[in-house]
Order: C-alpha cells, then sequence, then structure tokens
C-alpha cells in the first residue's frame, strides 16, 4: 500500500519537527504583527523563540514596551490576563487558555471578599497584598500587587499603621514577613511546584556534590529556605550565577526550565534540578515540572497565531485590577 503524506496541520499523534514549527512560527509572527513573550518556566524551546523572556515582573512590563498589535504569551492564564490588563489596546494571545495556575486556584475572589468583610467586622484594618499569582479578579479587590522581584519594595509602601493580608501564598508570605519585619495574616495557599520538593533528595544532593550551593524560590516551604544559600526569586537566581565566574554547582530548587536561561547566561555552572516528592507515596517524582506551563508547546504557538486565538477578552474587573497593578508595577 502506498503511504501518503496528507498532514500539513497538527493531526493527533503525528510529532512535527521543531524546526518546520520554528520556521512556521516566524513567518506567521510577520503576518500577524505578533511578538512572543515566555516564561522561564515554559519549555527552552519556546525561550529560544521568543522576543522576551523573563518572570512575571519583567513579563508584565515587557508587555508595555512591545512594538507589535499582537502579543503571543506562553506562561498561564493569570500571566495573559495581567499582559491585557496592562496593554488594553493589543491583543493577547494564549496557546492554551487552560494552561491555569494551583496557587491562583487557591483563592477564589468570592472567598477573599468574603475573607475581607469578616476581617473588617472583626475590627483589623488592613490592605490586601497580592503575589501575581492570582486571577484578574483577585486582583480588583486588593491594594498592591507583588512579584517576587519587587516584594520587598512594596510592602515597605503599606503605611505602618496597617495590617497586611497577605494572599495566596503562605510560604511566601511568611518569609518576606520575616525580611521586613511586618506582621501578615496569612492566606492558606501553595504552588503545587515548590510545596512538594523533598528535602532529604536535596540534603543527599548536598553530601553527593560537597562546595554546592542551594537556590531556592521563597514559593517553597521554610524547611527547604532554611537549607538555601540564596533565596530569591528567578531573576535574583540569574543575576546571582553570572556574578559568579569560578564553576560552581547549584541545586536549584524552582521549576526545572528554569535550568535552560541559567545555563545560557552562565554556563560554566553545573546546575542539579532538585526533585519533587510524591505527597501520596512518598516516591521522588518529576513534579519539579508545573503542569500548567508544560501545556505551552510549539504546536500550540503556531496553531494560535494562525488561527487568532485563543485570545484573553477584556472583562469588567479588569479595570479595578488595572488600577492596581500600574500602581504596584509601573510607579
Ligand atoms: S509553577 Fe506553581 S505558581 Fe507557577 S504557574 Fe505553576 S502552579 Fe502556578
Amino acid at each position: 500500500m502506498d503511504l501518503q503524506v496528507l498532514n500539513t496541520t497538527s493531526p493527533v499523534g503525528i510529532e512535527e519537527d521543531p524546526l518546520d514549527l520554528m520556521e512556521e512560527i516566524d513567518q506567521l509572527k510577520k503576518e500577524r504583527d505578533a511578538s512572543i513573550l515566555a516564561h522561564f518556566y515554559v519549555d527552552g524551546d519556546l525561550q529560544d523563540i521568543a522576543d522576551f523572556t523573563g518572570d512575571s515582573l519583567k513579563l508584565a512590563r515587557d508587555t508595555t514596551q512591545v512594538k507589535t498589535s499582537t502579543i503571543v504569551f506562553c506562561g498561564v492564564h493569570f500571566m495573559g490576563e495581567s499582559a491585557k490588563i496592562l496593554s488594553p489596546e493589543k491583543t493577547i494571545l494564549m496557546p492554551d487558555l487552560q494552561a491555569g495556575c494551583s496557587l491562583a486556584d487557591s483563592c477564589p475572589a468570592d472567598r477573599l471578599a468574603a475573607y475581607q468583610a469578616e476581617l473588617r467586622a472583626k475590627g483589623h484594618d488592613f490592605q490586601t497584598v497580592a503575589y501575581i499569582n492570582t486571577t484578574a479578579a483577585v486582583k480588583s479587590l486588593c491594594d498592591w500587587i507583588v512579584t517576587s522581584g519587587n516584594a520587598r519594595e512594596i510592602i515597605d509602601r503599606v503605611p505602618a499603621d496597617k495590617e497586611i493580608l497577605f494572599v495566596p501564598d503562605q510560604h511566601l508570605g511568611r518569609y518576606l514577613s520575616s525580611v521586613t519585619g511586618r506582621p501578615m495574616i496569612l492566606w492558606p495557599g501553595s504552588c503545587m511546584v515548590h510545596e512538594v520538593f523533598s528535602i532529604q533528595d536535596l540534603l543527599r544532593a548536598k553530601r553527593n556534590n560537597p562546595g554546592s550551593l542551594v537556590m531556592a524560590h521563597p514559593e517553597c516551604p521554610a524547611n527547604i529556605l532554611e537549607l538555601a544559600d540564596i533565596i530569591g526569586g528567578t531573576e535574583k537566581m540569574r543575576k546571582y550565577v553570572a556574578s559568579v565566574t569560578d564553576p560552581k554547582t547549584f541545586l536549584v530548587a524552582t521549576e526545572a526550565n528554569m535550568i535552560h536561561p541559567l545555563k545560557k547566561l552562565a554556563p560554566q555552572h553545573e546546575y542539579i534540578p532538585v526533585p519533587g516528592i510524591m505527597t501520596s507515596t512518598g516516591e521522588t517524582c518529576a513534579c519539579n515540572r508545573c503542569p500548567h506551563m508544560a501545556r505551552n508547546t510549539l504546536q500550540k504557538v503556531r496553531d494560535c497565531l494562525k488561527h487568532g486565538s485563543p485570545e484573553i477578552v477584556w472583562q469588567p474587573y479588569f479595570t479595578a485590577a488595572q488600577e492596581v497593578l500600574r500602581r504596584s508595577l509601573l510607579q
């Protein structure tokens, strides 16, 4: 029987050549007047074809600098929302609208509104500080938005006579409270990736790699942060490794795709991702990969450029969120 090559698009089950996809994406970008923004937690191939890469803070700021009329945001849903809110005149496409975030999901807007009302009824006089990993509906209920890159500076802007309600990441909130000395009421949320790093594997890796340094994201629980030599968001990690000239071994406790930009920036070092642990069985797993970020693929970038969808569409509550985001990230 003759075999015919019928696929010009992406039939289910057939792998497309990444180089062909990259070429197609390049062409479609020109046709659609589009730029690609990619978070450090998406696959390295996507970071390599992006016009801008970075953490949430940098990418949010980059959206306002992009010259094209369309942005393809390789990240998760709340990041696409922030891009639309900061650049309402632009078309914001996402490779997969289902790319969510366990941390954002842990703080639904209706539950936050009810909790704020309860605290006020009890006489608390507070401002709400939200980590950027929240939905736009939650942002619209908050006074400030922080990222791991600007949190200390923003917390210093909260008047000293106000209490702070910090949502949704309890680990980041606890860490920020310890470094700023500001007591905080913490929302009990966490990230499914940073929550499950294996302390045993980290200790073993330290033992097997004498002289290695542990870098941990502040979304990690306190028992991981206690072992860290460097605590910081992804931009701080990049700056740190670039500042060390002698080759070192770094044990990295954050989403494993972060190794890609670290290697590119400072290839003299060795980077070992700290493994996750399955809470159900206690076995080491590949939980240090974010399943939401992994929804971004070259095929989906090509498809969203081709079809002009899915798109983040302006919602009524974006207006209130816009004021908070601009005040926090751009001023
Ligand atoms: S790594 Fe965690 S915080 Fe980041 S998008 Fe994934 S689930 Fe959300």
